[in-house]
């Protein structure tokens, strides 16, 4: 039965989010940056259960919350093994390929960070892909090359169109701005800051989009080389839109 994600606002710009699996009443977390919006997020939808905390990455705006998290509802946290030493403790360290609770797969996506990870769940058409694909756009190489990040989103080429992009920031609106500076008469990126602006201006989180959205219109995903892709990337960093 499938797993569903509902993302959760939190710090200024970022997305959590919170899986239900509808068959096990499983309930989790992915990247918690702070406690309270998690515990009355948790309180509202999920009657106070948590069982897993889902880690990307190792940055203190997906982690941070975390470990008192854990403590006050008696959640599991899981995350790469090989990032262990600078992950909030591991109760779960699991490497890339392996299962894990609720059905999902830990998928590796260096570029962003070197141990950034991805969940995926094939029930549910869930994936968890923290900051290396946002919604029209794509995380900084922090630690990566344009190489990894490359390499990275072949991962995703093997999942389904309907792939929920769960990302892990609220980008949304500014990455379609240099989306739209790249290809101004695109009727689909129209449509598409057309409908995001109406979601944030009714105060609603613009993501998640679909795969098959991102392979549509996200210049970064559609990128067809490493060097396309880090001349895509210098170009966002130098935007001002
Ligand atoms: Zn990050
Ligand atoms: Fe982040």
């Amino acid at each position: 039965m499938p797993v569903t994600a509902t993302p959760i606002p939190c710090l200024s710009d970022n997305t959590a989010w919170l899986l239900r699996d509808t068959a096990s009443g499983e309930v989790a977390l992915c990247d918690p940056p702070e406690v309270a919006p998690f515990l009355a997020a948790l309180e509202q939808r999920a009657g106070g259960r948590c069982d897993w905390i889902f880690l990307t990455h190792h940055h203190g705006d997906h982690v941070a919350g975390a470990e008192e998290l854990a403590r006050r509802t008696g959640a599991r946290i899981l995350g790469n093994a090989a990032d262990a030493s600078r992950l909030p403790r591991l109760d779960l360290a699991l490497r890339p390929g392996d299962a894990t609770p609720m059905g999902g797969r830990m998928l590796d996506t260096p570029g962003h960070t070197r141990g950034h990870v991805s969940y995926w769940f094939a029930d549910g058409a869930v994936l968890l892909c923290g900051d290396v694909l946002f919604a029209y756009g794509c995380g900084r190489f922090i630690e990566g090359t344009a190489e990894e990040m490359f390499s990275s989103f072949r991962r995703f080429d093997a999942l389904p169109g309907n792939a929920l992009v769960c990302c892990g920031h609220e980008y949304t609106e500014a990455n379609l701005r240099f989306c739209r500076s790249l290809r101004p008469e695109d009727p689909v990126l129209a449509e598409a800051a057309a409908r995001v602006a109406a979601l944030r201006a009714a105060g609603r989180p613009s993501v998640p989009t679909t795969l098959w959205e991102e392979r549509r219109a996200n210049p970064f995903l559609r990128a067809a080389t490493p060097a396309e892709l880090l001349r895509l990337r210098e170009a966002k960093n130098a935007f001002r839109g």
